[in-house]
């Protein structure tokens, strides 16, 4: 493969962002925004680099009838600038929608909404990413003892580039978690992969699914697999008594707060884990109450039927999955008894989570100036950007991978538009541009080498 390596002419981004999910979109339009305001030398030049072909957003979970967890107001921009035209009302107004979405009266869309939003707000900002560019390193230049910028290895069809940055901000997302020693298969599937992967299926009369897990995406996958599959027994095996609801009361909610960050990050490390134990249940192996109900309903109304097809498997465990050409052979243990029996199925599907991808996995040698906590966490301040030796004057922003420093919402969307004012913020207090750079013409910082 061939390596193109920056030459002195080309230009030192003063921002790269590594990833275009939701987080890296409202940075970009942060940015422009900023941009189209002080204009002139002033303008912060940024890139951004997403692996996917085009934008998307958690496409295998796009059920069309599943809906946001996050009210519409969340969105790109609106806690940080309740006039940006590139809100969700903005959107609706530009798809001749708006006055239909009032008269709903719902705060939360669909999820294919959602995502054609995010897809919209993405377009306006066009210019300023590279789509099918993977990040696959980042490598520190020194300059008389100092990391003066970093240069970013990118991978695409054309080959791999580097890039050069003074700041970077990191936004890869979360990556689907499955059981130690479960490997994923043909018919052992990650609920990530749902809809990419249930079409396949349509002409093989399935008879049952196993589902694994009690969150939010285990029940939607066991109400879609029922309804999608209507000869099909469907499953679902998890170690609770049952589904939890989530807690989404309105003070409950607060820790969803701008404020709840601040307060979050100053408090003592014992009260951070109390927090998240007290409010976990907002977020974590909880489910929609609507979405409760109505399973139960299903359930009952097939046992008065005589048709029953959804079967929950409480307090019990999934310990071991075989998949063989025709089918998977499930072992599930009953957490009472410690008694094991075997399931067969067309398919089972892991609703077991996902985690943080690892901010600075993508570091390299730069990583070792970033600080760590006694934990061997990152340590981030408060603007989010990672605290690092001296010697490395470069920035590096975390969008995500912060629960330990700034709560709950670091993989949510419910603070993105807040975050990214604060990280542009940060970047302009701390000096974005270095003296060199005043004369440069804004165009060339703009202009990729790779796109
Ligand atoms: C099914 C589902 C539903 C959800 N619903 C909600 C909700 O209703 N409300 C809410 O607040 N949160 C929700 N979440 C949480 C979710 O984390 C956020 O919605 C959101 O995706 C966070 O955006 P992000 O940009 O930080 O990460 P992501 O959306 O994961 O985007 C990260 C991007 O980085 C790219 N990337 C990764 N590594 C590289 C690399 N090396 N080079 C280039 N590109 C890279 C990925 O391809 C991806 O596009 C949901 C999560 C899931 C899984």
């Amino acid at each position: 493969m061939s390596q193109v390596l920056p030459d002195d002419a080309s230009p030192v981004h003063d921002l790269i962002g590594i990833g275009f999910g939701p987080s890296n979109v409202a940075m970009a339009i942060a940015l422009s925004e900023h941009n189209a305001r002080v204009g002139g030398q002033e303008a912060i030049t940024a890139h951004f680099f997403e692996q996917q072909p085009c934008f998307g957003w958690h496409r295998g979970m796009l059920i069309d009838d599943a809906t946001m967890q996050v009210s519409f107001l969340k969105d790109l921009v609106t806690l940080r600038n309740p006039t940006s035209e590139f809100s969700f009302l903005c959107y609706l107004k530009s798809k001749d929608r708006l006055i239909d979405f009032i008269n709903h009266k719902n705060l939360f869309p669909l999820r294919v909404e959602f995502h054609d939003y995010f897809e919209w707000a993405a377009a306006k900002v066009d210019g300023m990413v590279s789509y099918g560019h993977e990040v696959v390193g980042v490598a520190p230049v020194v300059r008389d003892g100092a990391v003066e910028h970093l240069e970013v290895t990118v991978r695409s069809g054309e080959g791999l580039a580097v890039h050069r940055a003074r700041n970077l901000v990191i936004g890869t997302g979360l990556r689907p978690l499955m059981p130690e020693g479960v490997e994923r298969g043909d018919r052992v599937w990650h609920n990530s992969e749902l809809l990419a992967k249930v079409d396949e299926l349509e002409d093989a009369s399935p008879s049952r699914f196993i589902v694994v897990g009690a969150g939010q995406s285990a029940a939607e996958n066991v109400a879609y697999l029922h309804r999608r599959f209507p000869r099909a027994e469907v499953c679902a095996v998890f170690s609770r008594y049952g589904y939890s609801p989530a807690d989404d009361s309105s003070f409950a909610n607060r820790i969803f707060d701008p404020a709840a960050v601040d307060e979050y990050y100053a408090a003592p490390d014992d009260v951070k884990r109390r927090l998240m134990d007290y409010h976990g249940n907002t977020n974590y192996s909880v489910v929609d109450i609507d979405l409760i109900d109505d399973l139960y309903r299903q359930m009952y109304q097939e046992k008065v039927l005589g048709t029953e097809r959804l079967r929950f498997v409480n307090v019990s465990r999934l310990t071991g999955v075989k998949e063989t050409p025709d089918k998977v052979s499930a072992t599930v243990k009953s957490l009472v008894t410690g008694e094991e029996s075997s399931l067969d199925a067309d398919v089972v599907v892991f609703a077991t989570g996902y985690s943080p991808a690892d901010p600075i996995g993508l570091l390299g040698e730069v990583a070792d100036r970033c600080l760590r906590d006694e934990e061997g966490r990152v340590h981030v301040e408060r603007d989010y950007r990672i605290a690092t030796d001296p010697g490395l004057r470069c920035g590096i922003y975390l969008q995500g991978g912060t629960e330990h420093t700034h709560g709950i919402t670091s993989s949510l969307l419910s603070n993105t538009a807040i975050r990214v004012g604060e990280i542009l913020d940060s970047l302009l207090d701390r000096g974005v541009k270095s003296a060199s750079d005043e004369a440069r013409p804004v165009a060339d910082g703009i202009a990729s080498t790779a796109r």
